[in-house]
């Protein structure tokens, strides 16, 4: 299984993300380049880069399998700010260059949100834009994310999906991330992962997916919320999850965990413990652990 989590880009750069990744017994993980929510980078520095592929080789982590996901606030669907939009096209296309110095083959990008224009018009503006973006010499794959649908959100459907990846000319250089709870919010029943896949594979292509982002859901089928919740504690349980993550046609997929950190009691406001160390050991079980956020706390209070 290869799985893993979202860790941090600290001051020591990719050699902190994959410490990180180490200390939860992850054979892989997923990164953002600086905050995911602001577009401040820093240069990349090259000695940190090899150490950190150093640490990778040493661990068994597979650099081809490692994903990076490109700030939330890239938006190439609205072109109305048309100083917003070229910001966020020049942004991607440096996300895409950081990439190819880290060696990173995988960048993962949320399509983007219409606001106040027509959603066929903004679909349009993400593929003009991916056309502008991605050229013969990009090294570094465009990952479109399956979205939950809030607000304005695009991507939601497996038609968006398509109708943007049929447009984009070089379809070697584009391919899809799934994430389980943004499928479940958008209307996909997790519980039926299998005809769910077919769905895919007759409408798009299997051999699209290159990652899938494995959360539990805080929301019922259907709301278009985007909560995320631990494994096996929301609405579409161990059971379900552990299935695809054992899912045989995405066996060499790498499954990334963006579960919530849980806090030092339920209602407290502050989460501080990352939950991916034993949420990976359940799914590599295969049993579900009711006592985890308890487990959790003690772990690492030692
Ligand atoms: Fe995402
Ligand atoms: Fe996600
Ligand atoms: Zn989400």
């Amino acid at each position: 299984m290869i799985i893993g989590s979202h860790v941090s880009y600290g001051k020591d750069g990719l050699v902190g993300s994959v410490k990180e990744a180490l200390s939860y017994g992850a054979n892989t993980f997923m990164f953002y380049t600086g905050a995911p929510q602001n577009t401040i980078r820093k240069a990349i520095s090259p000695e940190i880069t090899k150490e950190a592929h150093n640490l990778m080789k040493e661990n068994n982590i597979d650099i081809n399998k490692v994903i990076c996901h490109a700030p939330y606030i890239i938006n190439l669907a609205n072109n109305l700010d048309k100083r917003k939009y070229d910001f966020s096209k020049n942004f991607l296309k440096e996300e895409l260059n950081r990439c190819e110095e880290l060696g990173i083959k995988y960048l993962v990008l949320h399509p983007g949100s219409s606001v106040g224009i027509e959603r066929e018009q903004a679909l349009n503006n993400i593929v003009d834009a991916l056309n502008k973006i991605i050229t013969p010499e990009t090294k570094t794959m465009i990952l479109l994310e399956t979205m939950a649908g809030k607000g304005t959100e695009l991507g939601s459907s497996l038609e968006e999906i398509e109708y943007i990846i049929d447009k984009v000319n070089l379809k070697e250089k584009i391919g899809i991330c799934l994430d389980t709870c943004h499928l479940n919010d958008a209307g996909y029943n997790m519980a039926c992962f299998d005809d769910f896949l077919d769905m895919l594979d007759n409408f798009i292509g299997l051999n699209y997916v290159k990652c899938i982002h494995i959360n539990d859901s805080k929301n019922l089928i259907n709301t278009h919320k985007d909560r995320h919740e631990n494994i096996g504690f929301g609405t579409i349980g161990f059971l379900n999850i552990e299935r695809i993550v054992t899912n045989k046609r995405l066996e060499e997929i790498p499954k990334i965990l963006e579960t919530p950190y849980v806090g030092e009691s339920d209602d407290s406001k502050e989460r501080i413990y990352p939950p991916y160390k034993l949420e990976i050991e359940m799914l590599k079980k295969g049993e579900f652990e009711p006592n985890l956020k308890q487990m959790l706390r003690e772990y690492y209070k030692k």
